[in-house]
């Protein structure tokens, strides 16, 4: 902790706030102050927007691979410092280190992938259908951007957008999520230790988002937005890009539905649940919300999940032997707790878990939810803990309507044994992304998004750094 910085990266210096604010860091595993950090004002986010709109023009110009070797660079001390990165993440955000190292690792991935995309942007020359004319067609970066970024996974949010924005050529404002803004300094110290230009990359960590995101969203100057976080944020930030008609990238909310049908291989069903739910400890957009399991292989289910749920060590990240640490805080937890009584309240069967232990810390037991009533608000509303609420179903007509019932569409999960099936049913669900006889979908080399109210575009994958590129297109005449 000793190392890391607390100041804002502005221009390629760690400045305090022109007012001299501070905010604190809270550790999510005791309630204690961490450290106190720098508190940006909307003085301190023009003098970061400028620093992007000056280094724009010249760091468009850098050569492609000179980009590339950046990331690679950087790609290769997240690797080396793994451990006091996953330390870091886990003391603000309260993951357990293995899957604190995990996200490292994933978060790296992002910047090998870009590395590999950067020099790999192409254009496209021809003759038109009249035969008189030409065009010859480039890609150039959008420019300046502001990326936004969520506490749930502090350092992989934000490689996944500055990967693509450094390959293809943009500056950026990056404004973390105030709970995790640590990782995010500590990803700013190591993109200029390995050679990133002053600024290129600018982060300015803020307890008042809203005072110093919506300004630089109506000036003018920031040209795209990149946003991950809840879908209600979202929209607030698409009406504000609208003023400049500022180009935007959306990584919504979920509420992923998780199929089990009666032909399943349960052993592959219950390990894919165990992923999809408990990742993160439920705090992920990819989580699944509602398990809807065939009548017929209910009851087994439940029983094997709540078995594997209720043998899982809760406590802090940082403790050995630790499976499930503490949620982000008091408001996420009381979320949880209050969408657990309004499901019993209706009928739901508490197979484990479902009461808060006593002590400091934000921790909840994993919960195993059954019969639970449609009706029940963890239906319409990401659980984001470590809640399977199971349902049950019975033909895939009637599963299929009731999964696609909702405003959301980012991911859905379907284990059957049958080939066939398999394919309809992933087909007709209304989701950017499906899981099929697996609980994890997130990959940097795959499309990762959503549909409906869960996103617009992509993020990762070949077609992640088309969301930081414009097309010019040239027309000449053909003599
Ligand atoms: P959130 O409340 O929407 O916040 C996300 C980010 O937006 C934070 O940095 C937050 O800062 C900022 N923000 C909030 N209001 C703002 C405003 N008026 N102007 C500018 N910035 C503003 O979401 P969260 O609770 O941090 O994260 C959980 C949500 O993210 C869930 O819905 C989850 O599904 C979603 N998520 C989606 C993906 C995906 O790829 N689709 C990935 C991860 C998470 P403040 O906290 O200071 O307001």
């Amino acid at each position: 902790m000793t190392d890391t910085p607390t100041q804002l990266f502005i221009g390629g210096a760690w400045l305090d706030a022109a007012d001299g604010a501070t905010m604190p860091v809270d550790d999510p595993a005791t309630g204690e102050i961490l450290c106190r950090i720098a508190d940006a004002g909307p003085k301190d986010a023009r003098l970061a927007e400028e620093a992007a709109v000056q280094a724009q023009e010249e760091w468009a110009r850098t050569a492609p691979r000179a980009r590339s070797e950046i990331l690679r660079r950087a790609y290769e001390i997240i690797l080396e410092r793994t451990d006091e990165l996953a330390h870091l993440m886990t003391a603000e955000m309260g993951k357990p280190l293995a899957e604190a190292r995990g996200e490292v690792a994933y978060a790296a991935e992002f910047f090998r992938w870009f590395s590999e995309e950067a020099v790999r942007i192409d254009g496209g020359a021809g003759i038109l259908p009249d035969g008189r004319n030409r065009m010859l067609l480039s890609r150039r970066p959008v420019g300046p951007c502001l990326l936004i970024t969520p506490w749930n996974f502090p350092l992989a949010m934000g490689t996944r957008k500055i990967g693509p924005a450094i390959a293809a050529g943009c500056t950026m404002v990056l404004k973390p999520a105030p709970q995790t803004p640590l990782s995010s300094l500590a990803l700013a110290a190591i993109l200029q230790e390995a050679g990133l230009p002053d600024g290129v990359l600018n982060v300015v960590t803020t307890s008042r988002a809203g005072e110093v995101c919506e300004p630089l969203l109506r000036g003018g100057r920031i040209r795209k937005l990149s946003f991950t976080g809840s879908t209600n944020v979202g929209r607030l930030l698409l009406a504000q890009s609208a003023e400049a008609v500022v180009r935007t990238s959306m990584e919504l909310g979920g509420n992923a539905p998780f199929i089990v049908f009666e032909d399943a291989d349960l052993g592959k069903a219950v390990d894919g649940a165990m992923l999809a739910k408990m990742r993160n400890m439920g705090e992920a957009c990819t989580a699944a919300n509602r398990f809807f399991v065939h009548h017929s292989v209910a009851e087994e289910f439940g029983r094997r999940l709540a078995e594997r749920m209720g043998a899982l060590v809760v406590g802090p990240g940082t403790r050995d032997g630790v499976d499930v640490g503490p949620l982000i805080d008091r408001t996420g937890r009381g979320k949880v707790e209050a969408l657990v009584a309004d499901a019993v309240e209706r009928g739901a069967r508490v197979l484990v878990g479902g009461r808060t232990p006593e002590g400091p810390g934000c921790f909840y037991p994993p919960t195993v939810l059954t019969d639970v009533s449609p009706g029940s608000r963890l239906m319409d509303t990401e659980i984001f803990g470590p809640v399977a609420a199971i349902l049950t179903f019975g033909d895939e007509d009637e599963v299929i309507r009731r999964a696609n019932d909702t405003p959301w569409g980012l991911v859905g999960y379907v284990f059957t044994e049958g080939l066939d099936r398999a394919l309809r049913v992933s087909e007709r669900l209304e989701v950017g992304m499906v899981g099929l006889n697996t609980g994890l979908v997130s990959n940097p080399a795959a499309p990762f998004g959503g549909v409906k109210q869960s996103g617009l575009g992509r993020e990762g994958g070949r077609v992640g750094i088309d969301e930081f590129l414009e097309y010019q297109y040239l027309a000449m005449p053909v003599r």
